[in-house]
């Protein structure tokens, strides 16, 4: 497997806009596409000086980044390629203020496009956990302690913000932020988003002690008697990935507002999810470019 994308290997690979453009309609349009006008396998062919492509046959033109959320931007294909690359193979990310710094642009500019490559980094697919979940929350920002089993019952706490995370063993990563840690809250996560045959750890919270009777194994370590693992069972992997996590938020954002806490997430678990594909993690979202179909510039925040 190829280890590493370089920045000169990025910088050979998309020497100008027109490369980056050629990348898109390949993944939109390979060649033998079905022209929608003549109906024939073709391929299309670049229009000098514009962001179409022309059908071999008719003529007719398509657009490769109509709807994607590169639609209608007056950015350079390049930066945007360059703020794909710098949101994937740093660690922890990178936040707007420093894609700002980085690429030169406004910051009104590198919010909107770290926005948009944020959009491609939500998972969406759905596909439940399974096999061995751990399960376990965490507290994000305030004073004090964040480690869930320390806090979890202290009410005071409301500078915090939970995040709970559900890690299958050798697999993906789900984050929810969500608004406490009520039994259903964290019973209605697991059921939307682990697999019922899944066997579950967690720690000793009564919050999980429900999830046997909803059918799943679940076994679980004292973390109160500071037990953290009981041969198999433990919570390590989600533990280590909070720690990660954690440093992350701090390195680039100090703080990260309720507002964006489940976005940074995301980005921050598709980096996680994505990792065995190393130096291919680039492509992957770039993957994701024709997956997601994003709204009129007017309507974005
Ligand atoms: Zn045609």
């Amino acid at each position: 497997m190829n280890t590493k994308f370089t920045f000169s290997q990025f910088l050979i690979r998309f020497p100008n806009d027109d490369s980056c453009l050629e990348e898109i309609k390949q993944l939109r349009y390979p060649e033998g596409s079905l022209c929608s006008k003549c109906h024939k396998k073709t391929n299309f062919y670049k229009v000098k000086g514009r962001t179409a492509y022309a059908c071999q046959f008719c003529g007719a033109h398509i657009y490769p980044l109509a709807k994607t959320i590169f639609d209608k931007t007056s950015t350079p294909l390049r930066l945007w390629f360059y703020a794909m690359y710098l949101m994937v193979q740093t660690r922890a990310g990178i936040s707007a203020k420093q894609l700002q710094r980085e690429l030169g642009v406004t910051y009104k500019t590198a919010w909107r496009m770290f926005k948009q490559i944020r959009a491609l980094m939500a998972d969406t697919s759905g596909t439940p956990l399974t096999g061995t979940v751990e399960v376990d929350e965490t507290f994000i920002g305030g004073k004090g302690k964040n480690r869930a089993y320390e806090h979890r019952l202290n009410l005071e706490n409301e500078d915090k913000e939970i995040l709970m995370g559900m890690v299958e063993r050798g697999g993906k990563v789900y984050l929810k932020h969500i608004p406490n840690t009520g039994k259903w809250t964290l019973l209605d996560q697991i059921k939307a988003n682990v697999d019922p045959k899944a066997k579950i750890y967690t720690d000793q919270y009564g919050g999980y002690t429900h999830l046997s009777r909803l059918g799943y194994e679940h076994d679980y370590v004292l973390h109160r008697d500071m037990q953290f693992t009981k041969g198999i069972v433990h919570t390590q992997n989600i533990e280590s990935f909070w720690s990660g996590l954690k440093r992350g938020i701090t390195g680039v954002y100090r703080v990260v507002s309720k507002k964006y806490l489940q976005a940074y997430a995301d980005e921050y678990a598709w980096r996680y999810n994505n990792r065995k594909f190393e130096g291919k993690m680039f492509n992957r979202l770039l993957e994701q470019v024709p997956e997601v179909r994003v709204l009129p510039a007017t309507k974005l925040a």
